[in-house]
C-alpha cells in the first residue's frame, strides 16, 4: 500500500507515529489525478462485483468527529452503482438494540453477495466510545475484541471482503474544522456541543484506537490508517485501499461473467433453433 498505513497483525502502533498531514510528496493536483484513475477502477470493479454476485464488500469507516467520514462516503458514492450500495450510519443504540448483543444490529446490515455496504461508524464504537465513557463494565467490553474478530471471520468465510479505514486527523485540524462550522453559516447545522466535549477525551480515544489496531487487525481484514488532514490525500489513500482489496477478485468475476455470457448465448441459439424446427 503506497498511501495508507496498513497495520500488520498484532503490531503495536502509536497513532502519534503516523503523521495525519502525510501526503507522500503528492500535490493536490497529482492526488486528484490519481483519485480519478482509482475511482474509474473502483467503478469497474464495483460493476463486476454487482454483476457476478460472488462477494460482498464491507467498508468500515471510523474516525473522530470531523475526520471526514461523511466526506469520503460522498466521494465513494460517486463511483459505485447506487443499486448495489448502501450507506449504514451507526448512532447511539436504540432501546431494542440495547436489548440484544452488540453485534445484532450490525449483522443485520452487512452486505450480501453482490452488495456494497459503507459503514459510517460500526461495531468498533462498542470498544471505542463505550470503552472511553465506561458505558458497560470493562469485563464486558474486554471480551468484545474476540467477538469482533470471530464475527469478521464469519463474514470473511461467507465471501465478504472487508476494508477497515481509520481516518486520522490531528487535534489542531479538528479544532480548525469545528471552528469553521461556526464561521461558515452553511456548515453551522453540523455544530454539536458533544463534539467539543469529546475533544476532552482525545487521549482516551487514541488509546482505544491503538488497542483496536493491536487486537483487531488481522491478516485477512487489517486496519488501514488514512492520513486525513488533507482531504485530497485522504481520498486517494482510501480509494487505494478499496481498489487493492477488490482487484485480486476482478479476473475471477470477469471469467465467471464471460462464462455466463457464453451459456446465455448458447441457450438463446438453441431457443431460436427450436422455433425454426417447430
Ligand atoms: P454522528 O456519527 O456524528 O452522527 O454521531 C453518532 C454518535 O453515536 C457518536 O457520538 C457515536 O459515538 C455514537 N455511537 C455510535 N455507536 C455507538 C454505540 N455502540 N454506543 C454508544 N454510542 C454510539
Ligand atoms: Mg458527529
Amino acid at each position: 500500500m503506497r498511501y495508507a498505513r496498513c497495520i500488520h497483525r498484532g503490531a503495536s502502533v502509536r497513532l502519534a507515529d503516523i503523521d495525519p498531514s502525510e501526503h507522500c510528496g503528492l500535490s493536490r493536483e497529482e492526488a486528484a489525478d490519481i483519485s480519478r484513475t482509482l475511482g474509474d477502477q473502483l467503478a469497474d470493479l464495483a460493476d463486476l462485483l454487482f454483476a457476478a454476485g460472488k462477494h460482498g464488500l464491507l467498508v468500515v469507516i471510523q474516525g473522530r468527529d470531523t475526520a471526514g467520514k461523511d466526506g469520503i462516503i460522498r466521494r465513494l458514492l460517486g463511483y459505485v452503482n447506487a443499486q448495489s450500495c448502501r450507506v449504514v450510519p451507526f448512532k447511539v443504540p436504540t432501546e431494542p438494540e440495547l436489548q440484544h448483543d452488540f453485534l445484532w444490529r450490525v449483522h443485520a446490515r452487512v452486505p450480501g453477495r453482490g452488495e456494497i455496504a459503507l459503514f459510517n461508524r460500526s461495531h468498533y464504537e462498542d470498544v471505542l466510545v463505550v470503552r472511553v465513557h465506561d458505558l458497560v463494565p470493562k469485563a464486558v467490553w474486554e471480551r468484545r475484541y474476540d467477538h469482533i474478530n470471530a464475527f469478521e471471520d464469519l463474514l470473511l468465510d461467507s465471501d465478504t471482503i472487508i476494508v477497515k479505514l481509520m481516518l486520522h486527523i490531528s487535534k489542531d485540524e479538528q479544532e480548525e474544522r469545528l471552528l469553521e462550522r461556526e464561521r461558515e453559516i452553511e456548515k453551522s447545522w453540523k455544530l454539536n456541543i458533544g463534539d467539543w466535549k469529546e475533544r476532552e477525551f482525545w487521549d482516551a480515544y487514541t488509546e482505544a484506537y491503538e488497542e483496536v489496531f493491536r487486537r483487531c487487525s488481522t491478516k485477512r481484514a487489517p486496519w488501514f490508517v488514512i492520513p486525513s488532514n488533507h482531504k485530497w490525500f485522504r481520498d486517494v489513500a482510501a480509494l487505494e485501499c478499496i481498489v487493492s482489496a477488490l482487484e485480486p477478485h476482478g479476473a475471477e468475476w470477469l471469467e465467471f461473467l464471460s462464462d455466463m455470457g457464453q451459456t446465455r448465448r448458447r441457450e438463446l441459439e438453441a431457443f431460436r433453433a427450436s422455433l425454426k424446427h417447430a
